[in-house]
């Protein structure tokens, strides 16, 4: 039976895998997933989980509970052999070692935080990329509201209380305006503070917010985020941190003790590492029908493959990029297996959108046309809510959501991550029916 694994389990690897299941008929294929975490995180609502707007579970989806007939792997892919046609993965619980064959395999194992080497950022910043990067963001913050709570040190306090936040992008728009309504929610609780202590600053190298979207939603961003207290400092690209803050190339200062870095992503390291089609950042450059040039078999999509646009240039990492070109390599899987013509992958945006905080959120549309303020952000909240994959968690969250308007931000630090639950044997080797 012809064997597809599909390497990864986000927006477009899964995708990818419904889409096979639908399309290919019993017996005609076997599709697995192989990813090193056994859910797929909903990414849109990530900067909710530090603040405790959403509680971790709600924003995350079992990949199993997502799949009917295709089979899963919780595993690491450590190595692909191209001419043997064999992933080489590494289970996440126990570490065996497992060789699986293919006759497709599409990569869809998304990117990682790029901090540009700059000196000491790797080092000293909290990355906001999955779900473990927003549960150590929370305790960070709380840990800092906790000691700013005792210290006498008013330079020491004054560090404490100053939140940096690195990249005028989405992540780090909609994360300022997070950060607010939970600081402001939280001062209460922490009764030798003055709230007026309490300071975000969010960094960006551009001239603008949002720098590749219409001026409009910058601008209205930096509005809308300034009158809230966050101070914004723009045209500062970041020159290197350390412990007390951060330094600015043009010589300023930031003194904080948080530095949360969203100012960049790039590929996951096991694609650059990979000797195929290798694209910007090391990217897998794809065809326009997301295969891999002279790799018969070899597909990839989302983040991690760079894929043309028939306008020239190329489609930008975004989920819903990556929700769209699942379905198509799916079809043109089956189409090569069917000895049919691929199709190439086209798709023009629907528009962006991001919640500010305070209920003020800013979307711009197919077109040009921008809505702001109270409508733009319940459009967010109602088009984000229908694409969370599963009922359940759609409940979860309207539920989280309606009791976050009653109710002030919940200020536990549970230290969940601090060590990860594995079973530990020795590093095995095995084999998998496949
Ligand atoms: C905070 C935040 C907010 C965002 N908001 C938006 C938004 O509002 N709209 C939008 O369009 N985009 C948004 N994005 C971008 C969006 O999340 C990505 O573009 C999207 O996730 C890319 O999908 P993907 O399938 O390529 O990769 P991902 O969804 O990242 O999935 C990659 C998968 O590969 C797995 N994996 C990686 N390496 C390995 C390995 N070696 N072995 C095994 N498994 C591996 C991972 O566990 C994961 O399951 C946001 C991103 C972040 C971080």
């Amino acid at each position: 039976m012809t064997q597809i694994l599909i390497l990864g389990g986000g927006f477009g690897a899964m995708a990818a895998a419904r889409k096979l299941e639908r399309l290919l008929k019993g017996g005609e294929a076997e599709i697995t997933v192989v990813s090193y975490e056994n859910f797929s995180v909903f990414t849109p609502m990530l900067p909710e989980v530090p603040s405790g707007n959403l509680e971790p579970r709600h924003v995350v989806t079992p990949i199993r509970a997502q799949l009917r007939r295709a089979k899963f792997v919780l595993g690491e892919i450590v190595g692909v052999d191209f001419t043997e046609r064999i992933v080489e993965v590494r289970h996440a619980i126990d570490r065996t070692r497992y060789r699986l064959p293919y006759d497709h395999v599409v990569f869809a194992l998304g990117s990682v935080t790029s901090t540009f080497n700059l000196p000491g950022v790797a080092e000293r910043s909290l990355p906001l990329k999955d779900l473990e990067d927003a549960e150590r963001i929370r305790n960070h913050a709380l840990a800092c509201f906790e000691l700013a709570d005792v210290t006498q040190d008013i330079g020491k306090r004054r560090r404490l209380l100053t939140f940096a936040i690195v990249g005028g992008g989405f992540t780090g728009v909609e994360a300022a305006g997070e950060f607010t309504d939970f600081f402001r929610s939280i001062a209460r609780f922490y009764r030798n503070l003055d709230p007026k202590e309490i300071s975000i600053v969010l960094v960006e190298a551009g001239a603008r917010l949002l720098l590749d979207l219409p001026p409009k939603m910058g601008d209205y961003s930096a509005g809308a985020l300034g009158r809230r207290g966050v101070r914004i400092l723009l045209n500062a690209p970041v020159a290197g941190a350390d412990e007390n803050g951060l330094s600015l190339k043009d010589g300023r200062r930031v003194e904080s003790a948080t530095i949360i870095w969203s100012a960049g992503v790039k590929p996951s390291p096991l694609v650059a590492s990979l000797p195929i089609g290798t694209g910007r950042g090391g990217a897998i450059l794809v065809q326009r029908d997301l295969s891999v040039a002279d790799y018969p078999g070899v597909w990839a999509i989302g983040d991690c493959a760079q894929v043309p646009s028939p306008q020239g240039g190329w489609y930008p990492p975004t989920a819903q990029h990556a929700i769209r070109e699942g379905p198509v390599v799916a079809r043109n899987i089956v189409a090569t297996m069917r000895g049919a013509e691929t199709q190439p992958f086209r798709y023009e945006a629907l528009g962006m959108m991001a919640s500010l905080g305070g209920r003020r959120g800013v979307a711009g549309m197919r077109g040009g046309f921008v809505l702001t303020g109270f409508l733009a952000w319940f459009l967010w909240r109602t088009y984000y809510l229908l694409r969370l994959p599963g009922l359940d968690r759609q409940v979860r969250v309207a539920l989280d959501w309606t009791l976050g308007l009653v109710f002030p931000r919940d200020i536990s630090e549970l230290r969940l991550y601090s060590e990860s639950a594995s079973v530990k044997t020795e590093d095995a080797s095995g084999s998998i029916d496949a």
